[in-house]
């Protein structure tokens, strides 16, 4: 946003550390009425074309907003009328109006090309009725900008995305950063981000976690002092976003990152040494990932396999659903990349905070408790169908395993079942090479309900992975992705921990695997305490495997199990946290570089 050129104050704002490290950068606004588009220069001989391109986008914009018109005619209200004269203004602006012969004028007299001419015409229009004392015509503004963008987006077709066109080392500071957004950054030029809202275990922070930006979330007023083009500090560690730091607070914050930088170089040495306790337990780690282009980290932070694929991601940000085939591709490409070792990849998790538009799913009036995970697989068995076959076919490529979100009932991972054999035999008719013997079957236990039901799951299922994340946000009835609950979060609440322990031994009565994906698994903090309750498996973003690992070899598996057995006779989460930290800290050296990595 373009501004008045007042003096930069240094200004300090505070919120939740999530994603470890120090960014320092330039600031990009991420707002709704905004589109990052990059300003060419367009010669003399090219205008005629730019400006019939220009015209082009006009005319799809037109054939969208008619076709608005035609679902609108179909609905009755205030709010139908009140869409009725939207879309009347929105043809009106499409045909002729200031704003198409704005941008026409500026291609030609500016030489630029028509995205900046349409951002730099709807800026100008919408600073005028941003002007405006009445409500009502300052309000159309958002209209303007809305139709802008919907220029853009008809211009630059379908490879357009938001973020593309940023220059390096941006920090992107939003009201809200969506999962889908945020799995759009490339690490390469965004430096750290930073929003309003938004909680600790969101798929946001997570995904920030798996690309290793340095982010806080939940900071308020945020919008209120972002300017883009500022210069800002991301302290992932403390929590805090400094705006325009002064000369001696930006030095301070350089060393910060420089030993940060250093101790996390000293900490990839340990990459290639076995996770071993001191007592000589063999644990395994493994890395979580959102998309196929993560599995070079994954190898490089030394992940023994992808303990979990959340294979949701690869349904965002596009309008339609990946058939069989792309899926195939994808799955194969994480499994040849892992070169031998296992994957298992989760089937469809959408709702929640993660949307795919689309699938074209209603996320009803609570998203988190609607139709969502397996429940909207086995309600769209075509898709169920097309995504196991999909990774049935890339099973004939390596080591692979099928695991299901969300189980609640016995009678889903038997539905599921069900339709897993049902594929098998179809590709088998067909002759397609799968694995033998077929990839084990698992579910994740992540609804309190599916931890209390963990016996009888354990006899419908090959493994169990168990999900903290959503563990936590339902047995504490505390919405994961929302800042003004996230302090009340808290995996270490007896209830959550007494779920983690009967989960994990009904998997040894039954004999089957267990590992923990939630992100627990990869805070060092509470290594030992899950070690001690049995667990051997724990599967994380790549960026925290050095961390746990250290972790794991200071430790003694014999001390860490009394020390669970203790933790279970508590009642109170805060005397159970003190257990948890006080052993960690008796640990000594092992953990103080730990701690000088992990987010306080
Ligand atoms: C979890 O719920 O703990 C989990 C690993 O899955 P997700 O974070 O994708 O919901
Ligand atoms: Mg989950």
């Amino acid at each position: 946003m373009p501004h008045a050129a007042a003096p930069a104050r240094e200004i300090v704002l505070t919120g939740m550390a999530v994603s470890r490290g120090i960014a320092i950068g330039t600031v990009y606004r991420h707002d709704s009425d905004h589109v990052a588009v990059a300003e060419t220069r367009i010669p003399a001989s090219r205008l005629a074309a730019e400006k019939k391109r220009f015209a082009a986008a006009v005319e799809t914009a037109q054939g969208q907003v008619a076709q608005m018109r035609a679902k609108a005619e179909g609905l009755d209200g205030a709010a139908a009328e009140e869409l009725g004269y939207l879309l009347d203004a929105y043809q009106q602006m499409l045909h002729g109006s200031r704003l198409v012969r704005g941008v026409e004028g500026r291609i030609e007299s500016e030489r630029i090309n028509a995205e900046a001419a349409v951002q730099h015409e709807i800026d100008s229009i919408a600073h005028v009725f941003e002007a405006m004392e009445d409500s009502y015509l300052s309000g159309r503004a958002a209209d303007v900008r809305d139709l802008g963008r919907r220029l853009i987006r008809n211009l630059i077709g379908r490879d357009w995305k938001p973020f593309q066109t940023l220059p390096k080392n941006s920090v992107i500071l939003g009201e809200e950063l969506t999962p889908a957004d945020t799995a759009l950054l490339d690490p390469k030029v965004v430096a750290g981000i930073a929003t309003q809202l938004g909680g600790a275990e969101s798929h946001t922070a997570i995904m920030a976690r798996s690309l290793g930006l340095p982010a806080v979330l939940g900071v308020a007023e945020l919008m209120r002092h972002a300017r883009s083009g500022d210069v800002v500090v991301i302290d992932g560690r403390n929590g805090r976003v400094v705006l325009n730091p002064s000369d001696d607070l930006l030095d301070a914050y350089r060393k910060m990152r420089a030993d940060f930088l250093r101790t996390r170089r000293q900490l990839s040495r340990l990459k290639d040494l076995p996770a071993t306790t001191r007592d000589g337990q063999r644990v395994q780690l493994e890395a979580n990932i959102e998309l196929p282009g993560e599995v070079a980290s994954a190898l490089a932070a030394g992940a023994e396999g992808i303990g979990l694929l959340r294979s949701e991601f690869l349904f965002m940000n596009r309008d339609d659903v990946p058939d069989e085939d792309e899926q195939f591709a994808a799955y194969q490409a994480v499994i040849q990349g892992m070169g031998g070792r296992e994957v298992t990849i989760r089937t469809l998790d959408v709702g929640g905070d993660k949307l795919a538009h689309g699938l074209g799913v209603n996320p009803g009036p609570n998203p988190s408790l609607g139709l969502r995970a397996v429940r909207l697989s086995l309600a769209r068995p075509e898709l169920l169908e097309a995504q196991l076959a999909a990774i049935l076919r890339a099973s004939a490529f390596g080591r692979v395993r099928i695991l299901v979100p969300m189980v609640a009932t016995v009678e889903e991972i038997q539905a599921v079942r069900a339709t897993l054999e049902k594929v098998v035999r179809r590709l088998k008719r067909a002759g397609v090479a799968m694995a033998d013997p077929l990839p084990p079957l698992g579910v994740m236990i992540e609804v309190p309900g599916a931890a209390l039901g963990a016996d009888a799951l354990a006899f419908n299922s090959d493994f169990f992975s168990i999900g903290t994340n959503d563990l936590t946000q339902y047995t504490l009835a505390i919405d994961r992705a929302d800042e003004a609950v996230a302090s009340l979060y808290n995996p270490l609440h007896p209830a959550v921990l007494r779920l983690i322990q009967f989960t994990t031994e009904a998997a040894k009565r039954a004999r089957i695997p267990v590992a923990v994906c939630g992100e627990v698994a990869g805070d060092p903090r509470y290594t030992a305490l899950l070690l001690g309750l049995g667990i051997r498996d724990l599967s994380m973003s790549a960026t925290n495997i050095a961390v746990v690992k250290q972790r794991v070899r200071g430790l003694d598996l014999s001390a860490a199990s009394r020390m669970a057995r203790l933790v279970m006779e508590q009642s109170d989460a805060a005397r159970i946290a003190g257990l948890v930290d006080g052993f960690s800290s008796a640990d000594g050296a092992a953990d103080r570089a730990s701690a000088a990595l992990m987010p306080t």
